[in-house]
């Protein structure tokens, strides 16, 4: 039996149709426009087309964006120089730089030069110390939209095995404090674990994240879980496609994540949902 398909892109346009109400009465009531800076640094195509995706959900949902650019070997003192404007200019509720930098840069001490209340990436070490703690400031914005599609799916959290493949900072990390929050039963795997196979079967939610095109096959996953596939990769041909092998697996999975269309537009989608939070706090 087919699996049943969480829609990202659906999703997304409920939440950003919300958002977008939302951010027209804080407009109408106060006079605030929430208002998201972006910072890119260098020519990268694929970090060019997330910012310019990025920009235009902000201003498709009514809300102010600012795009600064700069070449590949800028002064990392000419982008902090940046950032400590906009941390001190009230009309700006979140700023994100995009990832990755240059290798002039120092990644993590460009993350720390953003005030923690503007961090709506949910990078810096002060949010991310929050979110451990289980009092999150901003939650990062990818495992931010995987819980929102589990709650969509209405998928039981509370004592499920959750196994995670991947433990970056951006997904893999947040996404287990996330679950574990829930009272998930979490394992996060990664390049050094033994016997992958055997954790992914034993789980009841799935979260793939780690950029390998197809690796977890329907063989390696449990009757009727619940398969989130994070991965972006690209085939020879030049299509996207996920970490998850979507054939196979959909005949086994209970729910299963496109790719296109799954966790990405939820990505974006809770970039704008921080930066409304973000701008409704100053009101606070
Ligand atoms: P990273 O490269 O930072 O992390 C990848 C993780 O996968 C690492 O923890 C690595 O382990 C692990 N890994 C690598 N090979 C294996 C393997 N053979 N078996 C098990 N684990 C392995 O990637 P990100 O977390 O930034 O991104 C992961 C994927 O998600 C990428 O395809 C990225 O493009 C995509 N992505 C999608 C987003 C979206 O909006 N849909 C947002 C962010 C990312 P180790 O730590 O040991 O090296």
């Amino acid at each position: 039996m087919s699996a049943q398909i969480i829609d990202g892109n659906a999703l997304a346009q409920t939440v950003r149709t919300e958002l977008a109400e939302k951010a027209a009465a804080l407009k109408a009531s106060r006079g605030i426009t929430p208002c998201l800076a972006v910072i890119l640094v260098g020519e990268d195509p694929a970090s060019a087309v997330y910012v310019r995706n990025k920009v235009s959900a902000c201003e498709k949902a009514g809300f102010r964006s600012i795009k600064e650019v700069y070449p590949a070997d800028v002064e990392p003192a000419v982008v902090l120089g940046k950032i400590a404007a906009l941390n001190a200019d009230p009309d700006v509720h979140g700023i994100l730089v995009q990832l990755p930098l240059p290798k002039q840069f120092d990644a993590d001490a460009v993350l720390e030069a953003i005030v923690p209340e503007k961090d709506v990436d949910g990078f810096h070490a002060e949010n991310v110390g929050a979110l451990m703690q289980g009092n999150p400031r901003f939650i990062p914005c990818t495992p931010y939209g995987v819980m929102k599609m589990l709650e969509s799916a209405n998928v039981p959290l509370k004592g499920a095995e959750a196994v995670i493949v991947g433990r970056s900072n951006i997904v893999g990390k947040p996404m287990a404090m996330l679950l574990l929050a829930q009272s998930c039963t979490v394992t996060v795997c990664h390049s050094q674990s033994k016997d992958l196979a055997f954790h992914t079967k034993r789980a009841d939610i799935l979260v793939a994240a780690v950029g390998r095109a197809k690796m977890i096959t329907g063989d390696m996953i449990k009757p009727g879980a619940t398969v989130i596939d994070v991965g972006i990769n690209r085939t020879a041909d030049g299509k996207l496609c996920g970490d998850v092998d979507f054939d196979s697996c959909k005949e086994v999975a209970g729910a299963i994540t496109p790719v296109p269309g799954g966790v990405g537009p939820m990505t974006i989608t809770m970039l704008l949902a921080n930066t409304l939070e973000s701008a409704e706090r100053t009101l606070k």
